[in-house]
């Protein structure tokens, strides 16, 4: 195939829809608006539409509560928080994550402990989580990476063993499930992120689901400037601060739920046909399936990328097929442990001990993860089957120009 032909250098595009991202029609519209007009744009007392919004999250996931939040690092840091975890605890986190899964353990006075992922999921590794836990241990944050379900039943099961709180970060999991659970429902917390490329969004917003009646109440009042129920608007009971969302994200929010179960399964779709579309493409490897997910959300889709065996490097390789329009990127550049708030300990006034080094950790699979990965993003698995077929022909079409 003649260079000439690919949509880089004039071509035609391989996939020619527009992938929009939000989906919403006048319902949101209509929603907000009433919101607008009602003067009621905020709730002071997390009751009336976020309240609802509330409600329904958490009977949609399974779970007794949720708690709403501005956005899906403070949604971490209170479940955190709400957990127990006490200054200078460590906390097991996956390094092949978005930086909110270990600053925010930071930002609990707490201590971040690697953990690498495995290979062929890029979900935190089991097999490795034992030897890293310590009598400080105090929590596990398994990051659902992508919107592929960890390993919960062995996780869950260290987690008991060792008297550990398991919060699940499902910031990219919103209606995906491992064994029929809704994922953010199985461990002790699971927190959910709605920034403007998550699976659900209201641009910012973050929730947490939980079944802990005690771990309701504290993430409730930390949300709330440390207001509890029985108290007067002036009483403040704990270290929390404003945190809450408006009507309007809560309303937003209502009727992006509505829309979820049916985009999700439209994904895990998608996502499963893309994988066999792509599979036997020299060069190409998605990650694994069938690993307990149920239903698997695809926030990701990710590609393990052999630069040798295709024939281009990475970088290359996203332009082409980003012009081709399939909407991608190379992701994470470095594990967490690399970045400068780590190996240069940038902790501000946090309680972290002295003898906390990450300029020595090593997570070899978060670190190939970083420099094999491309992603194709979520809204892009919510194109059509021909979809799913222009994106594989789009590899191909690459494929066969760079080795013409
Ligand atoms: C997006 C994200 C968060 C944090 O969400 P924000 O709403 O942006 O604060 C946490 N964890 C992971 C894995 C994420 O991707």
């Amino acid at each position: 195939m003649s260079k000439e032909l690919l949509a880089r250098n004039g071509g035609p595009k391989s996939v020619e829809r527009n992938f929009e991202w939000p989906v919403f029609d006048e319902q949101e519209i209509k929603a907000v608006e009433e919101v607008m007009r009602s003067g009621k744009w905020g709730s002071p007392n997390c009751q009336d539409k976020v309240g609802e919004f509330e409600q329904a999250f958490a009977r949609y996931c399974g779970t007794k509560y949720a708690v709403s939040c501005v956005n899906g690092s403070v949604s971490l840091r209170i479940a955190l928080i709400a957990s127990g975890i006490k200054p200078g605890d460590e906390v097991i986190v996956p390094p092949y994550t978005f930086i909110a899964t270990a600053s925010t353990v930071i930002e609990a006075n707490a201590v971040p402990v690697f953990v690498d992922i495995c290979p062929d999921t890029f979900n935190m590794d089991p097999e490795k989580v034992e030897a890293a836990i310590t009598p400080r241990t105090k929590a596990i944050v398994p990051v659902h990476f992508g919107g592929l379900a960890c390993d919960m039943d062995r996780l869950k099961e260290i987690a008991d063993r060792h008297g550990l709180a398991l919060i699940e970060d499902a910031a990219h999991g919103h209606g995906a499930a491992y064994k029929g659970k809704k994922l953010g429902s199985i461990g002790k917390a699971g927190s959910f992120s709605f920034q403007s490329s998550k699976n659900m969004t209201s641009g910012e917003g973050g929730v947490v689901v939980t079944n802990d009646e005690e771990m309701y109440k504290m993430m409730a009042s930390l949300r709330n400037v440390g207001r509890m129920e029985g108290g007067q608007w002036y009483d403040h009971f704990n270290a929390g601060c404003n945190y809450r969302i408006t009507q309007m994200q809560a309303v937003i929010l209502t009727e992006q739920l509505k829309r979820l179960e049916e985009q999700t399964i439209i994904r895990h779709e998608n996502g499963r046909y893309l994988a066999q579309l792509l599979s036997g493409i020299e060069g190409i490897q998605p990650l694994k399936s069938d690993v307990g997910e149920t239903l698997n959300c695809y926030h990701l889709f990710i590609l393990r990328f052999d630069a040798a065996a295709f024939g281009i490097d990475r970088k290359e390789f996203v332009e082409l097929l980003a012009a081709e329009g399939v909407p991608c990127l190379m992701g994470y550049p470095h594990p967490l442990y690399k970045q400068p708030l780590f190996r240069e300990k940038r902790f501000m006034c946090y309680a972290i001990p002295e003898s906390v080094d990450y300029t020595n950790v090593s997570c070899p699979e978060a670190e190939k993860a970083c420099n094999t990965s491309v992603w194709i993003l979520q809204n892009a698995l919510l194109g059509s089957r021909k979809d799913m077929e222009d994106i594989a022909a789009a590899v191909r079409k690459i494929q066969a120009a760079v080795k013409a």
